[in-house]
């Protein structure tokens, strides 16, 4: 088994109400190599430059995760993002976007990254999640997210990118600007017309809703009195329910397996938000995780006890 992912690996600067970072780790595959590390063995493809040293590669090997295709650019510098959060932690601010090693990138997977059974296109530029997407002609399962700012600028390869992939994550707002559709069930079923057949719609504080032909599901995020910086949430997110399928090879995409990863996902998000960047996932035990799943499950579920309603 094996899981490879690739997206940004990056340098975040963040402001919070709660507190700020000028310089951390971060980028939409870190995030969710992280979490899904605790399922499989996950291989991390992208560029970085001169400037990502030990220290962060040290995060990614703390946690098992094989690094072998993470390529040094001589000269370059690595991918950076900056965001700012007000009281509302649902939305957020982009300040600045750096490419960098990113911009003139071109993707050459290993021969194990390239038969991995599960890949997720995380969250970078289109074309780049369809040069790898078709280097992986095998994966049984793909995934992918991305963001506002791709539907903006490179809407049709996005679209492109997506109508090859078995399984859609992206933010709620971003599915309804993607689809023009006011309605979050709309919005899912026009992206299953496209190709994929599993559609999760990340709600932020709000939790995630999952759309199938078949079925939908929704959980509540994880209720936590303190938050202090949502930052890589969703690609948290992304870990844990892609990786759950991944610890299941050869076993169908059924409706109570894709609940279940929707609960480890939900789980290892409301982590990664406790602290700043990955600061918290990264000690995180699976003890820790397997606890707020239960927990998760005990605060979701209810029996009813029908009585004779009044017309
Ligand atoms: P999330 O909060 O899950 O949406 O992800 C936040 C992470 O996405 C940060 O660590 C950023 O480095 C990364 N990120 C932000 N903008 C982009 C972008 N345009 N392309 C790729 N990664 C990005």
């Amino acid at each position: 088994m094996s899981l490879t992912v690739v997206g940004s690996i990056a340098f975040d600067a963040v402001k919070t109400p709660f507190g700020e970072r000028s310089r951390m780790l971060g980028g939409s595959a870190v995030h969710f190599a992280l979490a899904a590390s605790f399922f499989d063995t996950v291989r991390v493809v992208g560029p970085v430059g001169d400037d990502f040293g030990v220290a962060e590669l040290a995060v990614l090997h703390g946690r098992g995760v094989d690094t072998s295709d993470i390529e040094q650019v001589k000269g370059g510098k690595t991918f950076f993002w900056s965001g700012v959060y007000g009281w509302d932690l649902n939305d957020r601010e982009t300040l600045t976007t750096e490419l960098n090693v990113f911009a003139d990138f071109v993707p050459k997977l290993s021969a194990e990254s390239r038969d991995s059974e599960v890949l997720f296109l995380a969250n970078i530029q289109p074309d780049l999640q369809r040069e790898v997407r078709a280097q992986c002609g095998g994966a049984r399962f793909v995934a992918l997210d991305s963001m506002n700012l791709w539907i903006d600028i490179a809407k049709e390869s996005l679209i492109s990118a997506i109508s090859s992939v078995d399984c859609l994550i992206l933010n709620d707002a971003e599915l309804r600007q993607l689809t023009e559709q006011p309605n979050l069930v709309r919005a899912a079923r026009k992206v299953l017309e496209w190709g994929p057949s599993v559609v999760v719609a990340k709600q932020g504080e709000y939790g995630a809703t999952l759309v199938t032909k078949d079925d939908f599901f929704s959980l509540p995020a994880f209720p936590l009195e303190d938050v202090h910086d949502p930052t890589g949430a969703g690609d948290t997110f992304a870990g844990g329910f892609v990786g759950y399928i991944a610890a299941h090879p050869g076993e169908e995409l059924s409706s109570d397996l894709l609940r279940r990863a929707m609960a480890y996902g939900t789980a290892l998000a409301s982590f990664n938000v406790e602290e700043f960047g990955t600061e918290r996932v990264a000690r995180l035990t699976a003890a820790e995780i397997g606890e707020r799943v239960a927990e998760l499950g005990r605060i979701t579920q209810f029996t009813d006890a029908p009585l004779a309603l009044r017309d």
